[in-house]
């Protein structure tokens, strides 16, 4: 205890650097936040990110927290920076991108050693801002703060929002809104377009300063080995298929994966017209402006191997053709494991048998014909019982087709035997995988709607709700309910 006492920071104790400052100039455009015309407010600090600082809770409070993280402050050490990028955006290369409405302020140092870049969302305008107004409005920072949250507690990689900046600056979007800002928190923010960038301006040189830098600083075991440029391709492969399968298993879609939306960490990076899915559909779109559907729930698998194989070219002068070619050979078996093994773990199963996939896939298309609820569904599965002529009456009514369900729990049911399962334990296990709390669209807007109201309560509250997403709630109850009908298939566009 007292070991933690000492080792809490206050704001002026904690230290900046910034590795990326020193790279080349044509990596990033240095420049300051621009501060509101209004003094900034705290709306939300996160408690969780700010410990990976060290940061004392009770600094969060503090009006200079406010000033530091909402753009009208600078820390020593700090050195602001709009980072350089550019990336496909739904298929089309576009040769400049950048941090529009981003800035990096710095690196912050933790006691363990561990480098957070902190990078502020909505800071104003950058070389990099194109016809953009370099900010972002409360209801986007709102929506990503309260996901990076609820991928937090269900142990999926993303990057954290450390807090959530408020002021009565006005914006400009289809309506009039208020602007806001957020800190989001990475080991790098370095995307597969801050590679695509080097290697279509035929900068070949800087392409391997920029990979040399990410393995010194996030792969430094693979420092000096043969082949690392392809070695260091292979992680961001596993990684990244492993995080789509996270993404599936949850059901969740990212709306926009667009190359310079891929983290090279695989971590969930850019939240904008995201979505959990309420009623179980695969071809689930929930970009409003997608409208031939490329970033569909069921194409991210796919997407997110065109769009390693976006990055594999722009390393192609780095690497062998045939290593980098093993390397997205790697990733359709991996997301296929990694994806098994989870919806596994959602059904209660321990054993690998080969009839697994196709007990996974008809319960999915059980739950697609019925429109069911797909996290509902999961949770109440838990409570199945296996006992011979158990109905399984709640689960059953779920489904429109009773029969196909039958037919589908006898074979669950005989599954479950072959590994002599105990429906006691099993449920246990499964309560553990299978959120009982998902942040439903309808939920982050009624936070939105509070908030635009100037009362916060909803977004503590769902943040505080969507940390432990697992765990019954006591109060809660209405937070697991399915939505109510305002607040199915709400559009959510890319203007955010
Ligand atoms: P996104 O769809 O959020 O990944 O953004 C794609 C590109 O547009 C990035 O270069 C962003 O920095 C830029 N961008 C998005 N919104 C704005 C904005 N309001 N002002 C300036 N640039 C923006
Ligand atoms: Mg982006």
């Amino acid at each position: 205890m007292v070991h933690r006492i000492m080792t809490r920071r206050t704001l002026e104790m904690l230290t900046f650097d910034n590795t990326y400052a020193r790279l080349p100039q044509t990596f990033y455009a240095k420049l300051n936040p621009t501060p509101f015309g209004n003094p900034p407010y705290l709306i939300h600090a996160n408690s969780v990110a700010a410990e990976l600082l060290d940061l004392d809770l009770g600094q969060c409070t503090r009006p200079e927290f406010a000033h530091l993280f909402g753009g009208s402050a600078l820390a020593p050490g700090m050195e602001p920076l709009a980072m350089l990028y550019s990336g496909h955006q739904f298929g089309v290369y576009v040769p400049q991108l950048g941090d529009g409405r981003a800035i990096l302020l710095g690196e912050a140092t933790n006691g363990r050693g561990e480098r957070w870049d902190l990078h502020l969302k909505g800071a104003g305008l950058t070389p990099f801002s194109r016809d953009g107004d370099g900010r972002a409005v409360l209801r986007s920072t709102i929506r990503e703060y309260l996901c990076c949250a609820a991928m937090q507690g269900l142990g999926i990689p993303t990057t954290q929002a450390l807090c959530l900046v408020g002021s009565d600056e006005k914006v400009y979007r289809e309506q009039i809104e208020t602007g806001a800002m957020l800190v989001r928190m990475a080991p790098s923010h370095v995307r597969f377009g801050s590679f695509e960038v080097f290697y279509y301006r035929k900068q070949h040189e800087n392409l391997k300063i920029l990979a040399d830098y990410v393995i010194a600083q996030h792969f430094p075991h693979l420092r000096g080995t043969d082949e690392q440029y392809a070695r260091f391709f292979t992680e961001a492969v596993e990684r990244t298929a492993t995080l789509i399968a996270q993404w599936q298993a949850v059901g969740w879609a990212h709306g926009v994966m667009n190359t310079d939306n891929m983290s090279i960490l695989g971590l969930t990076l850019d939240y904008g017209p995201y979505g959990f899915m309420d009623d179980y559909d695969a071809g689930f779109i929930c970009n409003h402006s997608d409208h031939n559907g490329r970033y569909a729930f069921d194409q991210q698998p796919y997407i997110g191997l065109w769009n390693l194989s976006c990055l594999a070219q722009a390393l192609l002068p780095l690497a062998e053709k045939e290593a980098l070619k093993a390397g997205l050979d790697a990733y359709t078996p991996r997301f296929e494991q990694e994806y098994l093994r989870r919806m596994r773990d959602k059904l209660g199963l321990v054993a690998e048998k080969p009839e697994d996939d196709e007990l996974i896939r008809d319960f999915l298309a059980l739950l697609q014909d019925s429109q069911a609820d797909y996290t509902i569904v999961f949770r109440e599965l838990s409570a199945f019982s296996s006992v011979e002529g158990a109905s399984n009456g709640k689960l059953r009514d779920h489904f429109l087709d009773r029969d196909r369900f039958d037919q589908w729990a006898t074979r669950y049911r005989d599954r479950l035997r072959i590994e002599e399962s105990d429906d006691r334990e099993r449920q246990i296990r499964m309560d553990r995988v299978n959120p009982k709390y998902v942040l439903r669209n309808y939920l982050a807007q009624t936070a939105i709607e509070k908030a635009q109201q100037n009362d916060f309560s909803e977004i503590d509250r769902l943040f505080t709700l969507l940390r432990n997403p697992f765990t019954d709630q006591p109060g809660m109850e209405a937070y697991a309910l399915p939505p109510p009908n305002w607040g199915k298939h709400l559009a959510v566009s890319c203007s955010s």
